[in-house]
């Protein structure tokens, strides 16, 4: 890996692998991602490890797995941090040799008592050069027994500047920065360093990242530069809201990516609504990944925060689930099913599926819905059926049985025909039978349409549990 500049794009999602992945990582990742596939760019990922107590080999899969459930596949990597700690030990090495970074053995208490200084003269606190090494300057001898620092030896005077493909332009004076240390008393390199060799070998183009990070761009652009390494454009994107306007955290709901894949979203769905939070294509809210691909800029990417709403990603995720083959729907229902104890084979599965499918906003309310089907059967409540079942009700269901035994065709056609001459022939309104049939055969007073309910249980099952009456 070198530092040319390559015109292929290239964008990296780089997590710190301390935890799930969350919406907002999610999102960012999302962003990277569509961008590097709409130039027919490289997508990396990179695994930033180096914080040894927060991360976890756990964590670590949980951002693999939720990538992999998002369908965003890496093109390169994951590259991982501590695996790279050679690299940076080189780099370390030659800026020292260069003069673009010096030992600085000052100890961490008296840092402390050079920003307690500058405090108290009302100044920004900051290291204050005693090791920086200038031209005609003496340097203090050298403390015995004392490990050193590495400082970066950051421009003294001017600005950093950069043209934010979100923000616009954004400036620092350079003057605000301290020489930020790069490696700790131990040789370690420290997180802002391993972020710009990273990006410089991995030959980055365009960082999109959370804005928290907008602090840290000016440093890592100084070391860029002193590293004669090409830049990336850099882009920040907002943070999210919960709906009450204070940061998207656990109160507000699930933040981890993988919670709504049990909660029965789908990865499409959730693609479609975190590309909406914080980036548009017109008025468009619904569109296949092909389309996020094709339409994806940084120029539509909002500058302001983007609000989460639970609602609309229901109504998105409802039609993702109404747009979907039956028998796709089949297929991610029946682990779910199998979840609750129920058996997806009791059934035609797909064809519940179509019964089921416009009025539902997530597989789990399809789950839900299809152990109807799939699940053991528990009589209706005794309160209910007294309520419900007297002898007119007992009559009518008992001619029902009869007749559905007879049936040449048990389909949902035939019942609904045989249902509506029976009402004619008792001259009764539907509830007179549709309440009494549904909780007998099926143990519910509410059931989507008879006709399609009794078809799909079958009319051993119909005929056996009323019977049982
Ligand atoms: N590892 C950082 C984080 O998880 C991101 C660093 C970057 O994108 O430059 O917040």
């Amino acid at each position: 890996m070198t530092s040319s500049t390559s015109s292929v794009v290239r964008t990296r999602f780089a997590p710190s692998p301390t935890g799930y992945l969350h919406l907002g990582g999610a999102r960012t990742a999302l962003f990277s991602w569509a961008f590097a596939r709409h130039h027919q760019g490289v997508f990396v990922l990179r695994i930033e490890d180096t914080d040894l107590e927060r991360s976890t080999p756990e964590a670590v899969q949980a951002i693999l797995d939720s990538m992999e459930w998002l369908g965003m596949q890496p093109d390169e990597g994951p590259f991982y941090q501590m695996q790279r700690m050679e690299r940076y030990r080189e780099v370390i090495a030659q800026m020292l040799k260069d003069g673009t970074a010096y030992h600085c053995y000052s100890s961490p208490a008296e840092v402390e008592a050079m920003r307690e200084k500058a405090r108290a003269a009302g100044l920004k606190p900051r290291y204050d050069g005693t090791w920086r090494p200038e031209a005609g300057k003496t340097l203090p001898p050298v403390p015995a027994d004392r490990q050193p620092v590495v400082r970066f030896k950051n421009p003294a005077d001017g600005a950093t500047s950069w043209n934010d493909l979100i923000k616009g332009p954004i400036s620092f004076d350079n003057s605000e920065l301290d020489d930020l240390i790069i490696a700790r008393p131990d040789g370690t390199p420290t997180y802002n360093f391993c972020v710009v060799v990273d990006d410089w070998d991995m030959q980055i183009t365009h960082v999109l990242r959370g804005d928290d990070h907008v602090n840290n761009t000016p440093r890592q652009i100084n070391i860029l530069r002193a590293l004669g390494a090409a830049l990336p454009e850099y882009g920040h994107v907002p943070m999210i809201l919960g709906p009450d306007g204070e940061k998207l955290s656990k109160r507000h709901g699930a933040v981890n990516v993988m919670e709504y894949d049990s909660d029965g979203y789908l990865p499409e769905a959730m693609i479609n609504y975190l590309a909406r939070l914080g980036w548009s294509h017109g008025n468009d809210e619904l569109f296949t990944r092909e389309q996020l691909v094709e339409w994806f800029d940084t120029r539509h990417l909002t500058k302001s925060a983007a609000q989460w709403d639970p609602k609309k990603l229901n109504w998105v995720n409802a039609h993702y689930i109404k747009h979907s083959s039956n028998e796709d729907l089949a297929a991610r229902v029946a682990p779910r099913i199998r979840q609750r104890q129920g058996d997806p084979d009791a059934v035609d599965l797909a064809a519940v599926m179509g019964l089921l499918k416009d009025r539902a906003d997530t597989l789990n309310q399809l789950a839900d819905g299809a152990m109807l089907f799939c699940g053991v059967y528990a009589p209706a409540d005794a309160e209910l059926l007294a309520e419900h079942l007297d002898d007119a009700a007992r009559a009518l269901l008992a001619d029902f049985a009869q007749k559905a035994q007879a049936l040449p065709d048990w389909t949902s056609e035939a019942l609904d025909a045989q249902i509506k001459s029976l009402l004619a022939d008792h001259g009764v309104k539907m509830p007179k039978l549709g309440i009494p049939l549904r909780l007998v055969v099926t143990g519910q007073k509410q059931t989507p349409s008879l006709g399609p309910v009794l078809a799909l249980l079958g009319r051993e099952r119909v005929l056996e549990r009323l019977a049982a009456t």
